[in-house]
């Protein structure tokens, strides 16, 4: 018996929700011609073959949903490869071909542990399917995604546990480098592809895909991947514009958004809390590609299902790749460790009260703690180094008081009363722009040259 099981770790990385039925025109029936078809290859679904399927959020559907994306999902006709290691197009050609001359059965489990969405075994061809990645808070996209990914299994591909990087010490999380094509190249491949080449698939969709297929690629290879790339800070101004600073100095305008609101970092991933307590967090786009309505993780969920009250008391959010922390007013909210969903509380000391996370050295999903300052200057080290939460003071303090510090493209940057100020240790000097006095946020974002070419 071939002992490996192959676990598709998805959960600590971004997949997580989007938006089902985001196509361009998806159809909510298969028709019946399709449904024979797909029997065909599958049998399980021969007594669905003499009709169409419609959308019934059944288990079945996403399934066949899924099947029906890497049918009819249209690429562009010429797909170049990136100049770095994101889209080499070893696994571009027909995604459905490549599954079903892998995988011939589906089948749901439901005793999956936390974090798993699929998983194959190497002796056999059928993939089985967590409960989770089989609701509508899944996309297409990403089953499609991660059912090539499984495919990949059966070639003779297992994964390895991670020794460094945002994913060490978790079993499964990592292959040795993408240039072998394991599972995980695959996964890279299949979003970059999407992001960058996809026909019909909306605009927000495939700028969640660009931000997927990165954060695969910086933490699921122990040998860093090659992706070139450069930083910007991303600005947003009290109307509601975004402008790019870059390394020179240079401001660019981008998109606007629809309100203002705190922006959080999840990778590449941005979410937006806004200031409009009525509203809901979600994800945020900067060049104009619209909104994805699915949540972006089962906190943001409950988070939205709560009253404006309620929704102030969140201060803040950090977001690691294997921890996480919920700064509220009086207290900050620990998850620790990725296999639990185990909460610890820490109160902030008596008379203290939390204003914003900041971070002088650069927000990183693979660092284990981040700085907190509160209303009144203190500044606190939190984080769960060694699965440990952990609170304290630091001596440091600030010249001004910031409502946001961030470093990009190796500058960094402090907020101020909607104006932007380099710091320098404790110091800091004005950086004067053209949008002094209205800048409500600032976050730092990468741009890579194969998404941007
Ligand atoms: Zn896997």
């Amino acid at each position: 018996m071939i002992k490996s099981i192959l676990l598709s770790v998805l959960a600590f990385a971004s997949i997580s929700t989007a938006q089902a039925d985001i196509n361009v025109g998806a159809p909510d029936c298969i028709s019946q011609a399709e449904m024979k078809t797909i029997a065909s290859h599958f049998n399980q679904f021969a007594n669905l073959a003499n009709k169409e399927f419609c959308n019934d959020d059944s288990t079945t559907w996403h399934l066949l949903s899924s099947l029906m994306f890497m049918r009819q999902t249209q690429f562009k006709p010429s797909m170049p490869v990136s100049k770095d290691e994101l889209f080499t197009g070893k696994f571009a050609k027909n995604w459905y071909e490549y599954f079903i001359g892998r995988i011939n059965d589906l089948e749901v489990v439901n005793d999956c542990p936390k974090g798993v969405i699929a998983y194959v075994y190497m002796f056999g061809n059928t993939m089985y399917t967590c409960p989770a990645a089989l609701t509508t808070n899944f996309s297409s996209l990403d089953r499609a995604s991660v059912m090539m990914h499984e495919a990949r299994h059966i070639d003779g591909f297992p994964h390895i546990t991670c020794t460094k990087g945002a994913r060490k010490g978790i079993q499964g999380a990592c292959d040795t480098k993408i240039a072998d094509g394991g599972s995980y190249a695959v996964t890279v491949e299949t979003y970059a592809q999407l992001a960058k080449y996809a026909e019909g698939i909306h605009p927000a969709m495939k700028a969640y895909a660009k931000s997927s297929a990165v954060v695969y690629a910086d933490e699921a290879f122990e040998n860093p991947v090659k992706i070139n790339r450069s930083e910007n800070l991303l600005v947003l101004t009290n109307t509601l514009d975004f402008h790019a600073l870059n390394a020179k100095g240079e401001i660019k305008k981008l998109g606007k958004t629809s309100a203002l609101g705190h922006i959080v970092k999840r990778g590449q991933h941005l979410i937006i809390f806004p200031t409009d307590k009525a509203l809901k967090a979600q994800y945020v786009f900067a060049n104009n590609e619209g909104e994805i309505s699915q949540s972006p993780s089962d906190f943001i969920t409950e988070y939205n299902a709560q009253t404006p009250a309620q929704k102030a008391n969140l201060v803040d959010l950090h977001i690691g790749a294997q921890w996480s922390a919920r700064v509220f007013k009086n207290k900050i909210t620990f998850t620790c460790d990725p296999k639990s969903p185990t909460m610890k509380d820490i109160a902030l000391p008596a008379g203290v009260t939390a204003a914003a996370l900041v971070y002088p050295d650069g927000y990183a999903r693979d660092k284990y703690s981040a700085q907190l300052v509160s209303e009144n200057g203190e500044l606190f080290e939190l984080g769960c180094v060694n699965k440990q939460a952990s609170l304290k003071a630091i001596a440091t303090r600030l010249d001004q008081k910031y409502t946001r510090i961030h470093k990009a493209a190796g500058q960094v940057f402090g907020l101020v009363d909607g104006k932007l100020f380099k710091l320098e240790g404790t110091r800091s000097t004005p950086v004067v722009t053209a949008l002094d006095g209205t800048i409500a946020e600032i976050v730092p974002q990468e741009i890579f040259e194969f998404f941007e070419q």
